[in-house]
């Protein structure tokens, strides 16, 4: 029995055994009852949970259904700001590290049931077209997310996806995914965010918003603490910008390297505003080597410490 539930049970044992002792018959105990500390108090967050939007909130989403296409949904993997027009996310951040990296296999696509009540939410299905094919494409990797089988089964929910080009989603997009893992493995943790640009986008039959183009900031650190203020005009960030579109399967994802700042003109959004300003300014215009060769010099370090994963 997972020791949370047994610890619950035995609360409400507890619970029961008092009542019917300190109760006479006849008498309303709920008064006694509801003096009784609260069952279930809600799990305090991972630590990793706040790391999602360590960096800014890049379009001041807020949890507030008035603006329903700016809307925050903050998962314990990651952070999202969904569109209820276009049904996709605008922009999905998080953090991954080495604990985030296990052997978890893919789990399968599902509507996301957080969405506030009645609001239309995407099926797995959806994504099915008659005249052009669009895959279900995360915006955070299955890949990073593996440690854990929960972790791994919320990058699958529909409102991490937006329509990608296969070309795009398994070539140059699916690279740059797979060598983000490998700079983590190599002892760096990274924050990322990523969205499409729906302004010139298509429609599917669903009215899911394609978005023209697909893009991502990512800010790579080697492993450490307080990352925030680590944050300097020597820190690598690399900015790709590329089309949604057939034809690119085969292009490296260097090709599509730009600036932060190309992609805040873009979309409109600020990318790492709580990074100080003079910062911003040097981080967002340069265009990243492709090598990172900011943050070589170490040896592989040994696995860390954060401990935070619960083994299953
Ligand atoms: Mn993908
Ligand atoms: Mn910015």
């Amino acid at each position: 029995m997972p020791k949370k539930l047994a610890h619950r049970l035995y609360l409400l044992l507890l619970g029961l055994l008092l009542t019917a002792a300190v109760t006479p018959p006849g008498v309303d105990s709920s008064a006694s009852i509801t003096a009784e500390p609260p069952l279930a108090t809600p799990a305090p967050p991972r630590p990793d949970a706040r790391l999602n939007l360590a960096l800014g909130n890049p379009s001041g989403a807020t949890a507030s259904t008035r603006r329903p296409n700016n809307f925050l949904m903050e998962k314990e993997q990651y952070a999202l700001s969904y569109n209820r027009q276009l049904k996709i996310p605008n922009w999905v951040s998080w953090h991954v590290d080495r604990d985030d990296l296990g052997d978890e296999d893919r789990g399968q696509f599902a509507p996301d049931t957080s969405l506030p009540p009645g609001w239309p939410q995407v099926r797995p299905t959806d994504y099915r077209f008659s005249v052009f094919r669009r895959d279900r494409g995360h915006m955070c990797p299955s890949g990073d997310r593996t440690a854990t089988r929960e972790d791994n089964d919320a990058t699958f929910l529909m409102t991490n996806m937006i329509p990608q080009a296969p070309d795009n989603n398994q070539g140059p997009w699916a690279k740059l995914e797979i060598y983000c893992r490998e700079r983590v493995r190599a002892g760096n943790e990274m924050y990322i965010i990523a969205g499409g640009d729906g302004s010139l986008g298509q429609i599917t039959p669903a009215n899911i918003r394609i978005p023209a183009r697909t893009w991502k900031v990512i800010v790579e650190l080697p492993e450490g603490d307080d990352d925030l203020s680590r944050i300097d005009e020597n820190t690598r960030v690399i900015a790709v910008d590329m089309p949604n579109s057939q034809g690119i399967r085969n292009r490296p994802w260097r090709e599509f390297l730009t600036t932060t700042d190309a992609i805040e003109r873009a979309t409109g959004y600020d990318f790492l505003s709580n990074v100080p300003r003079n910062v911003q300014r040097v981080l967002e215009s340069r265009v990243d080597s492709g090598r990172g060769e900011r943050n070589e010099g170490g040896r592989p370090r040994a696995p860390r410490r954060r401990g935070r994963r619960r083994p299953r």
